[in-house]
């Protein structure tokens, strides 16, 4: 397994079609931009080193007899969800940001079911193993721009990815992939649908692996706000940050062996619903993670202000964790009421991870409102930290108003809830694994609704009891 500084290495020797607020950018590692989201990945490989966090770091892999790193390894047993969930949270509260790397784990387990007993499931094994090999970061990628939302694919073909040439050797793809975390910080790219497709729409109904740096593959940098504070003192969260990238598939070349399907509807809607659920249920473990960190910076400005005792501070801060262990407790929930499918993966409750993911949608933003009342209105109108080091001014500022150790757990608050922080986990939160609808449809689907209604007629005394009559 990689270290941290492999990781890092290995990123300098991929060639990446990177742009950068209009610039291409050959060497991505050390931009002030991208480095944090670098070092938020390289915590996933540090903690596979150290004693106290490998066991929840790695997991044993029987495709190569060997332990890997978890965000490269198959959910064969209950605990491997549990575990993810566990190191999810670590992860979390470690960086305070996203660490890039659970879109290409929960894709992949989802690809081992959606290949299982297919043509393409050996092809993807065989790459799996390569990549657990040589512990890769895997960038998934499945949002397709839709354009508009009232048009299936095959009406704006340009609007989602798709093959446009299938030859003896393998296909060529086109089309983009939007919100795309940790897309530069990656090893390769795993292309699978968005979303379930129709008879017709085969064309969209792909996955496959392809290089970061394969011909006709670029990337461009997302913005985030006071992402120019990125390196320097202003920047909120010190070391760490998230990334997303818009992905452009210019008539990429897939050979056949990374091709895992193409053109098979019923592998995409089940690769589509195995993915909703592991990533679903992913949010109970990294944003309870972040959350952990903003109450810690909340609870510090009230130390520094000298009211954390007061009952209604105290009150608050309980608040703010009772939510978080609220997302975090169903976030377990879902990962211990697990089943087998036959591919030999676990898979989560799917009603209890969309449940997560809906509370996710709704509990940070009242999380982000209470750590606000906290801090203060010197929250939004703290002068710069060079102000507070500047020789003439410095001194007479930090007396009246701002110790540093005042202004950078401000500043700290400011990024997580509306700064460069705030797109990896408070946007996150509402449009990650899917916008708030899309867990409703789910539950509605998967709802027993009849259940609920034909014990309701036996309690009403409208039908014999079948299911306990032995009670008069
Ligand atoms: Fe992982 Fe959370 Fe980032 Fe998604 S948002 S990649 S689950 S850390
Ligand atoms: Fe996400």
């Amino acid at each position: 397994m990689k270290t941290a500084a492999e990781y890092i290495q290995s990123l300098r020797e991929r060639t990446l079609r990177l742009w950068i607020d209009g610039e291409r950018v050959d060497d991505p590692v050390d931009h002030p931009k991208i480095r944090p989201a670098v070092n938020a990945i390289a915590a996933t490989y540090a903690l596979a080193h150290k004693d106290e966090t490998r066991e929840l770091a790695t997991v044993h892999s029987d495709l190569i007899g060997a332990r890997v790193n978890r965000f490269c390894g198959l959910f064969r047993e209950p605990v491997d969800l549990v575990k993810k969930l566990e190191f999810q949270r670590v992860l979390g509260r470690l960086t305070g940001t996203c660490f890039q790397r659970c879109v290409g784990l929960d894709g992949i387990n989802a690809l081992f079911i959606a290949t299982w007993q297919k043509p393409g499931h050996d092809r993807f094994v065989r790459w799996l193993t390569e990549v657990q090999r040589e512990d890769l970061t895997l960038n998934g990628c499945m949002t397709d721009p839709k354009g508009d939302r009232s048009k299936r694919p095959v009406e704006q073909p340009e609007h989602y990815l798709r093959v446009v040439e299938r030859r003896d050797d393998g296909i060529v793809i086109k089309g983009a992939k939007l919100h795309q975390t940790g897309a530069a910080n990656a090893h390769r790219i795993l292309v699978m649908p968005g979303q379930a497709l129709r008879e017709g729409e085969e064309d969209f109904a792909v996955a496959c692996a392809v290089d970061v740096g394969a011909d006709g593959v670029s990337m461009v940098l997302g913005r985030q706000p006071s992402d120019g504070r990125r390196g320097g003192p202003d920047a909120g969260n010190a070391r760490f940050g998230g990334q997303e990238c818009v992905v452009l598939f210019d008539d990429v070349f897939v050979p056949n062996d990374h091709v895992f399907f193409d053109g098979d509807l019923e592998a995409a809607a089940t690769l589509v619903d195995a993915f909703a659920g592991f990533h679903r249920s992913s949010y109970g473990g990294c944003k309870p993670g972040n959350l952990d960190v903003l109450t810690g910076a909340a609870d510090l400005v009230t130390r520094i202000h000298n009211v954390r005792r007061a009952p209604h501070i105290r009150d608050k801060l309980v608040e703010m964790a009772h939510l978080t262990e609220t997302i975090y407790g169903l976030g377990r929930g879902a990962c211990s009421k697990c089943t087998r499918h036959d591919a030999g993966i676990w898979q989560v409750d799917r009603v209890l991870a969309n449940v997560t993911k809906h509370h996710v949608t709704k509990l940070p933003y009242e999380i982000v409102r209470l750590a606000e009342d906290l801090a203060g209105g010197s929250l939004s109108t703290l002068p710069s930290i060079a102000d507070l080091d500047h020789p003439e001014l410095g001194e007479q500022l930090r007396t009246v108003a701002y110790s540093r150790e005042r202004a950078q757990a401000l500043r700290l608050i400011e990024s997580l809830t509306y700064g460069a922080g705030s797109v990896p986990f408070r946007i996150e939160c509402m449009h990650g694994a899917g916008s708030p609808q899309a867990q409703r449809i789910v539950l509605e689907r998967n709802i027993d609704w009849d259940s609920k209604v034909s014990r309701a007629r036996v309690l009403a005394g409208l039908d014999a009891d079948t299911e306990l009559p032995e009670v008069p």
